[in-house]
């Protein structure tokens, strides 16, 4: 029972551990996908800004100063053209190609639902992402992002809103190419994408997430071990109190069925035994006798000699009579104060004859030491069965009882006889 419970628990253990290891490995890599979405995010965060504030700058700083002059013209075509130089969209549309490198997965992309005339093609927002971004954004919401599918690669998508600032506003209401004059300060122009790559296989992240891992299954394997040992300590020290408790309660058993003065079975033994052997006659070996004795006069004993004396005459008694005894199989047990019964097996009436005399005889001879006056004496009545008859161990007790009473009647320290046919 306690050997298959600790199987169960070590069993449970073992899939719980192997869940939680499962458990942890995705939330790891959750973790770690979250980690890198964060990082992405962030980045993009800052190169919006980037972009953004170099623009602004570019157009407070640099193209204030070169309207000035005569020679130069701010275009958004400027290539090829002399003195001419980028206007601050332009200068940041390319600011945001440079950076950019596609077969990295990482691409900056400014658009507007308002693009000048020579950029009609490249300028208006190129897919879902960029359509649904200048749907979102405004005042108020600040970034759009959004996860999505670059060719084999997971990309987050991050669109921050740009808007009107009072230079742009003159210029692009004056100039005539832009499709719209009405601009004010502070609407919403258009917006920068920036697509960053997740890179869930980043080195560094990868490794320390390694290691967290290792060092997470280390310490499970560390705690299931001490598990172990301590749930087999615990069994090997329940196993032990059982048997100290089946030590214990069998020689409380022995106790409560043995004499204390002789050490022979007392008269609970004797009931349980003979109810035990008649309850299943099988178990019965044909014939059997039941023979019980009393000291004769041991009164006397007692008030001349005083009870301890008593008691060292009954343990002599004892002792006599085994030795009188075929094997430890005569089933020898104190019934009374001075009492004794025994159960014979398998015995033939001749044998019983002999032990009956071996019995008289060696208790007659007992000596006690420094009382050599005391001579002990007993009377037997016994009752044979050959057969499996009707029988009960009571009847035996009955009948044995009659018998002894009439052996003292004749004169003590004698045997006698009776079967229930003869009653
Ligand atoms: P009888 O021949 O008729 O049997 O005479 P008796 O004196 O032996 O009479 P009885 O069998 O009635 O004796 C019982 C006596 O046995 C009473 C008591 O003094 C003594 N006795 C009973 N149990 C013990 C015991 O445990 N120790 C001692 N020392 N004496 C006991
Ligand atoms: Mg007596
Ligand atoms: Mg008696």
């Amino acid at each position: 029972m306690m050997k298959f419970s600790h199987t169960k628990a070590i069993t449970a253990f073992t899939l719980l551990f192997m869940l939680m290891a499962v458990i942890s490995l995705i939330a790891i890599k959750k973790l770690q996908y979250s980690a890198s979405t964060a990082l992405a995010a962030r980045t993009a965060t800052v190169l919006a800004s980037t972009i953004n504030q170099a623009r602004d700058s570019y157009s407070k700083n640099a193209v204030a100063a070169l309207r000035a002059h005569p020679d130069i013209s701010v275009q958004a075509q400027y290539h090829d053209k002399p003195y001419a130089v980028p206007n601050p969209a332009t200068f940041a549309i390319e600011l945001g190609q440079a950076i950019s490198a596609p077969e990295k997965g990482l691409i900056l992309h400014t658009f507007s639902n308002y693009p000048f005339a020579s950029r009609k093609n490249s300028g208006g927002p190129k897919d879902d992402f960029q359509k649904t971004a200048l749907l979102k954004l405004n005042a108020t919401t600040l970034v759009f992002e959004r996860i999505e599918m670059l060719g084999e690669t997971n990309v987050l998508r991050h669109a921050e809103p740009i808007f009107m600032e009072q230079s742009c506003v003159d210029c692009h209401n004056m100039h005539p190419d832009s499709p719209k004059k009405d601009w004010q300060v502070g609407d919403m122009r258009g917006a920068v994408d920036i697509t960053i790559p997740l890179s869930t296989d980043d080195a560094e992240l990868t490794k320390t997430v390694q290691y967290a891992y290792v060092i997470f299954i280390a310490f499970s394997v560390i705690g299931l071990l001490c598990m172990f040992v301590t749930l087999k300590r615990a069994l090997n020290l329940s196993s032990e109190l059982e048997q100290q408790v089946e030590k214990r309660t069998a020689a409380l058993s022995h106790l409560a069925r043995t004499d204390s003065l002789t050490s022979i079975a007392n008269r609970r033994h004797f009931e349980e035994f003979g109810q035990a052997l008649f309850s299943n006659q099988s178990k019965v070996i044909w014939p059997i006798a039941l023979l019980v004795y009393d000291l004769d006069y041991f009164k006397n004993v007692n008030d001349n000699y005083g009870h301890d004396i008593g008691d060292e005459c009954l343990k002599a008694v004892v002792n006599a009579v085994n030795l009188a005894l075929r094997n430890s199989q005569d089933f020898h047990a104190r019934i009374g104060g001075e009492e004794f019964a025994i159960i014979l097996q398998d015995i033939s009436k001749e044998e019983l004859q002999r032990v009956i005399d071996r019995i008289l005889k060696n208790v007659s001879s007992i000596e006690i030491p420094d009382n050599n006056n005391i001579h002990i004496t007993c009377s037997i009545g016994y009752t044979i069965k050959f057969s499996q008859s009707n029988t009960t161990m009571r009847k035996m007790m009955s009948l044995a009882d009659q018998a002894l009473y009439q052996a003292k009647l004749n004169g003590r320290n004698q045997a006698a006889y009776i079967n229930d046919e003869d009653v």
